[in-house]
């Protein structure tokens, strides 16, 4: 029998009020039944909100450092289970080992670097205008929030989001993506044991699409952070907006690399490989667009066919594999369907293009690491996001049409150039319209401690994740005029 999880509301395990349940399977091998997750109905969520509401006014009174301690235990216990994690994290949303143990050990970086800001964070003393006064300024939370994260990092996303707004004193309400919430429910377990309180964090699977709405538009909430497609974020932003409750939304990408003539071509094929093919193309900052120019299309091309067609396709677990499969039947669909397109708009398919050959692959949703050259940027396949393993080769007569076609998409993400010459690099990192530029780095990675975040449809814009800018969005500042007579 799979392993039966459930929804963690008020610091309890329990069951839909529908009793329906949906299954989890391994995208490496579909006959594995991970386990099953309540298919979770509007009254649930509203408990789970009840839930919150109650446990804030205790959470919030705690000082920030007695919050910080808690997420600090977690990080203790998490790293002596990081062998465990990455294998269920492998198994649940596809990624190597390598990556999965890359996104365990981030997560217990980022609950410590959050703890740290429970020590950190306050307000400004300020000059007062009247004698005997003190003026300053403290943060406080917002109350109830809610939390919406996709697939991609069942972890990190999360953790990314929940620990500073538990540390800063809000409770929380986290609906995780459908194709991984064992891993969110490992984490409310993980969370409880390190000693946090009954129905500080609570814990709603199951769809967005039925959920969502009664979620974010309940008058409880005080914020919501979502973390997903543009389309999604889109219209969660009009449903929030009545109430004008704070929101921020971080969303898609169509991450372009450009290669300069002068940049070293075996560097560049392995940037843009890495940024392209890890995590199965599925990172919000994976590179899609590679923009060459001219002088160097041709033998820039040729080694990246190359490189693609040795990347090493398979499960996750096994040794030597570069690229699980993509995570659903969908987003594989997803995938084959945009190659298909460019191949009508005149692209020619130079590596993979399809589901790989063999019998390992059968019962996974295996994509071949895809390169797509004679694109044009006005073309479907160079604008809209794909979110798998496929690349399109740009040419560009110089830097700056490169620069003008990196920038003619409606996301700004993240963006790179590999050149060796620093006044191209600090051309291009005045010019890009992404929150994220990367000059000889892959465009996939980020720094716990940088504000991470996107331009154009890729992100709300106010706030940014990580760094200071989480702790900024899960606090308000209040001002105080404190007259000692
Ligand atoms: P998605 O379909 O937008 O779903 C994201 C989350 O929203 C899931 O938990 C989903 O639940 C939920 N949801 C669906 N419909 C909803 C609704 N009407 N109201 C409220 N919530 C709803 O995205 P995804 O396929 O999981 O993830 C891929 C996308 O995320 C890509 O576009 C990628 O670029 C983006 N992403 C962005 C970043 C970033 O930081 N910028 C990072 C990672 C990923 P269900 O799973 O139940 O549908």
């Amino acid at each position: 029998m799979p392993q039966e999880y459930r929804n963690f509301i008020g610091g309890e395990w329990v069951a839909s009020s529908s009793g329906e349940t949906i299954e989890v399977r391994n995208p490496a091998d579909t006959d594995e039944v991970l386990g099953t997750v309540p298919s979770s109905t509007v009254a649930d969520v509203r408990a789970a909100i009840g839930a919150a509401k109650d446990a804030f006014p205790k959470w919030a009174a705690l000082t920030g450092p007695e919050r910080g301690r808690i997420l600090y235990h977690a990080a203790n216990i998490l790293e002596t289970q990081t062998e465990e994690w990455t294998v269920t994290l492998t198994r649940e949303e596809g990624k190597t080992r390598g990556e999965s143990q890359r996104e365990i050990v981030r997560s217990i970086e980022l609950l410590r670097y959050f703890a740290g800001e429970a020590w950190r964070v306050g307000g400004d003393m300020l000059p007062a205008d009247t004698p005997h006064t003190l003026l300053y300024s403290t943060r406080v939370p917002l109350g109830v929030v809610a939390i919406i994260t996709p697939w991609n990092f069942p972890l990190s996303i999360p953790v990314w989001k929940i620990a500073p707004a538990l540390v800063m004193g809000n409770t929380v309400i986290f609906k995780p993506a459908s194709a991984t919430p064992i891993l969110a429910i490992k984490l409310a377990a993980l969370l409880h044991e390190a000693g946090l309180p009954g129905g500080v964090l609570n814990v709603v699977t199951g769809a967005g699409g039925a959920l969502g709405d009664a979620l974010v538009t309940d008058e409880r909430i005080d914020g919501v952070s979502f973390t997903g497609s543009y389309a999604v974020g889109h219209t969660l932003y009009q449903s929030t907006a009545p109430r004008m409750t704070r929101t921020h939304l971080e969303m898609g990408g169509k991450n372009p690399v450009i290669v300069a003539a002068d940049a070293d071509l075996d560097k560049a094929v392995l940037t843009v490989a890495q940024g392209g093919f890890a995590l199965t193309g599925q990172a919000c900052t994976a590179t899609s667009r590679v923009i060459v120019e001219r002088p160097v299309v041709r033998e820039f091309t040729e080694r990246f066919v190359a490189a693609a067609r040795a990347w090493k396709v398979g499960p996750g677990l096994a040794e030597g594999v570069q690229m699980g499969p993509a995570v659903s039947k969908g987003q594989r669909a997803t995938d084959l369907e945009y190659v298909e397109i460019a191949r009508g708009e005149g692209a020619e398919v130079l590596a993979g293009g399809g589901a790989p050959e063999g019998s390992e692959y059968r019962r996974g949703h295996f994509v071949q690491p895809t390169v797509l050259a004679n694109v044009r940027p006005d073309m479907r396949i160079a604008q809209e996001e794909v979110f798998g393993p496929v690349i399109g080769v740009i040419e560009a007569g110089d830097l700056e049409e490169a620069f003008a076609i990196a920038n003619n998409v409606s996301y700004g993400l993240t963006a790179g150039i590999v050149t060796n010459d620093l006044r191209n690099a600090i051309r291009f990192a005045e010019r890009a319209e992404a929150g994220m530029v990367k000059v000889n780095q892959g465009t996939v990675g980020a720094s716990i401690q940088a504000p991470f975040g996107g331009f154009k449809h890729s992100g709300s814009g106010m706030f940014r994740e990580m760094g200071k800018g989480a702790v900024e969005f899960f606090t308000k500042i209040k001002t105080v005029y404190l007259d000692g007579q």
